[in-house]
Order: structure tokens, then C-alpha cells, then sequence
């Protein structure tokens, strides 16, 4: 499925329950965030190798949570009138201006101090 597909799918799912009354952007905000928190809580008090491990041996539960971000981060940006494909490139085209790859590669210091 496009992204297209996807959004047309989610106001599909929403429409139907009639749950845009419900689906304000403070709300979906929110929702990202507590979507997120889920995410996080497979990994809490893990090791890196742990974590790495435990999404090997449990994709399936991890990746509801991944969908449940997406879902309503492809929502918010829908509702808001947001293209979420040409949001992402903008801020890819960003991102590669402030990380040049000759100063970023192998170093995690903030493009500021590079
Ligand atoms: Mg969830």
C-alpha cells in the first residue's frame, strides 16, 4: 500500500466509528507521544544488545506499536493538511545540509558544534 492507500484506509477506519469528533490535532499529538511511550516500554531496562535481542525474538508486538505511531502521525499530518511524503523530503533535504556526510560520518555530535 502508498501512503495515499494508507490515509484513505485510517479515515475509513475513523469515519466509520464516527471518531473525527475525537480526533483533534491536541488529541493525535498525544496519541503519537502515549503510541511512543508503548514503543519504549519493550525495550525499558534492556542493554543495548538486549534490546537488540528482544526485538529479534518479539518483532510482532513491536510493530503494532511501530503502526500504532505511524497510524496516527499519517492522521495528524492528513488532517493538518500536511503532505507527509514532501514533509519528510523537506526535512531529509534538512538534515542532509546541517549533517554533510564528510563532517557527520561516524560522529553523533549535534550539527551545531560540527
Ligand atoms: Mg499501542
Amino acid at each position: 500500500m502508498d501512503l495515499p492507500q494508507i490515509q484513505h484506509r485510517i479515515r475509513t477506519f475513523r469515519d466509520q466509528r464516527d471518531w473525527m469528533q475525537f480526533h483533534n490535532p491536541k488529541n493525535l499529538a498525544m496519541s503519537i507521544a502515549i503510541e511512543a511511550a508503548e514503543l519504549m516500554e519493550h525495550f525499558q531496562w534492556k542493554t543495548s544488545e538486549e534490546s537488540a535481542a528482544h526485538s529479534d525474538s518479539t518483532k510482532a508486538p513491536i510493530a503494532d506499536e511501530i503502526a500504532d505511531v505511524a497510524i496516527y502521525l499519517i492522521e495528524l499530518a492528513d488532517n493538518l493538511g500536511i503532505d507527509l511524503s514532501a514533509a519528510i523530503n523537506a526535512k531529509l533535504d534538512k538534515n542532509e545540509a546541517k549533517y554533510p556526510v564528510e563532517k557527520a560520518r561516524g560522529n553523533i555530535t549535534k550539527y551545531d558544534q560540527l
